[in-house]
């Protein structure tokens, strides 16, 4: 508590007009007068501050809309640039990319024990990926994969039914904090974005925006409440399955079907990512389970890294019959298929070119609709590329080549981030509508298992 003021002690020391000349009372006008302009010339001084202060921002402000406006004049008036790879540049400045799948994680757990400071992303970094050539690339976004194997893949199978422990679960915590880890690290690059506000925020401010994707639901160790978790660590999609079925839905393959698509655990886990805004990813999954999804979310869906099956025949990508279910209005789900270049999945081996990703958009946008498409390139999770796409730097020369095919500049923004925007959006808006309404979280649980609610029994 203020017991006394530091005037009145002064005054108490020094005497009233020592004190302080402002609390001194003027006896003679001139005084007053001294005092006024005094207190002008502070004003003055302020004022001037004020003044630059507003200057400055007015001409950042009519710089940035100019620029902006006058980039839209100079394009309808002489149009883009004839060349179509400075054409595929000038918008991508507006409007760049944002990949549905990346897997530098992955990468730096495998080469370098997720030891950040054993690599220098500013540097060149074997595979795909490095901050030099995102910026070439004009990448204004990704999803960092925080991928964990199948328990399978590593010799801990978790069995038939999902009982045996593993580690997943922590991987994955591993992969999501080295990606944040990074994140930060190179902060002057990338801004962890967990909403499309903060999307737009990043690229605004000339950052990549980095959002986190968990690729398989395996990784939730069969729980609702880990995918609760997860979400409030900053993940903003699941993949339902990776290559092995889970506990919640079939994945696509060889392998016989366990559920016939989803289980009735997995519609739980969907009502419960649509409540929170975690975002559906369809790649990985068998198409009974891409179906079932589809029918039964509230939210638009995605499928983060998926080519197209009738161009190339891969159980990876997505038929055509799914495709024609994926759309807006009525029996439809609103969704994008983010095209994957892993060449085994676009071609047959040797054919892979830029050209032949190019095939599997337009048949993409041909069936679903150009509101329907974009980019999960897979980069730093596959062996090889096409060519032409041989890394981040070269998203240009694939926009170029859609630009060939006469695809207008607003066709490529919703492709290279307009359609995940949306999607995105939408699945916010069914959650903020969904917590509104008062709808409980999901308390579901795995049936197999033994350690819960068997309290009543004792
Ligand atoms: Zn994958």
């Amino acid at each position: 508590m203020k017991l006394f003021s530091i005037g009145k002690l002064k005054r108490k020391m020094l005497g009233p007009e020592e004190a302080s000349p402002l609390l001194a009372k003027p006896e003679k006008f001139e005084h007053s007068e001294d005092n006024s302009r005094g207190l002008s010339s502070r004003w003055l001084t302020w004022g001037g501050v004020l003044r630059f202060v507003i200057y400055w921002l007015v001409v950042v402000f009519v710089i940035q809309h100019f620029t902006g406006w006058a980039s839209k004049v100079v394009d309808a008036v002489v149009g883009l640039p004839k060349d179509p790879r400075k054409a595929a540049k000038r918008i991508l400045a507006k409007a760049p990319v944002i990949d549905g799948h990346i897997d530098l994680p992955i990468l730096v757990r495998g080469l370098y024990a997720n030891n950040a400071s054993a690599f220098d992303l500013n540097g060149e970094l074997p595979q795909h990926v490095d901050i030099p050539r995102l910026k070439q690339g004009q990448v204004g976004g990704f999803f960092w994969s925080a991928y964990a194997a199948c328990p399978d893949w590593i010799g801990h199978d978790d069995g038939p039914d999902f009982l045996n422990s593993t580690w997943r679960v922590r991987d994955t915590l591993e992969q999501i904090d080295i990606s944040k880890i990074l994140i930060e690290k190179y902060s002057d690059t990338f801004q962890l974005a967990l909403t499309t506000h903060d999307i737009y925020h990043a690229i605004r401010h000339g950052k990549i925006a980095s959002m986190i994707g968990i690729e398989g639901a395996h990784q939730l160790g069969n729980s609702i409440a880990v995918l609760r978790q997860i979400f409030t660590l900053g993940a903003r999609y699941v993949t339902l399955t990776h290559t092995c079925h889970n506990a919640f839905a079939d994945s696509c393959g060889t392998l016989p079907s366990k559920w016939g698509g989803l289980s009735p655990l997995g519609y739980s886990l969907i009502n419960e990512m649509n409540r929170i805004g975690m975002l559906v990813d369809l790649s990985h999954t068998s198409d009974d389970t891409a179906r079932q999804a589809l029918k039964h979310s509230k939210a638009p869906v995605i499928w983060s890294h998926s080519s197209a099956r009738a161009v190339h025949t891969h159980e990876r990508n997505v038929p055509d019959d799914i495709l024609s279910m994926v759309g807006i209005g009525e029996n439809k789900t609103d969704a994008v298929v983010m095209v994957n270049f892993a060449p085994d999945f676009v071609a047959d081996p040797g054919e892979a070119t830029v050209q032949a990703v190019a095939d599997h958009i337009e048949h993409i946008a041909k069936v679903a609709g150009k509101k329907h498409v974009g980019l999960g390139s897979d980069f730093d999770g596959i062996p090889s590329t096409p060519t032409g796409l041989e890394d981040v730097s070269k998203y240009p020369e694939l926009i170029a080549e859609l630009l060939v095919r006469n695809w207008t500049r607003s066709d490529i923004e919703g492709l290279t981030n307009k359609n995940l925007l949306r999607v995105m959006k939408g699945a916010e808006n069914v959650a903020h509508k969904l917590q509104k309404q008062g709808v409980e979280p999901a308390y579901e649980y795995y049936d197999k298992r033994t350690d819960l609610g068997r309290r009543q029994e004792l």
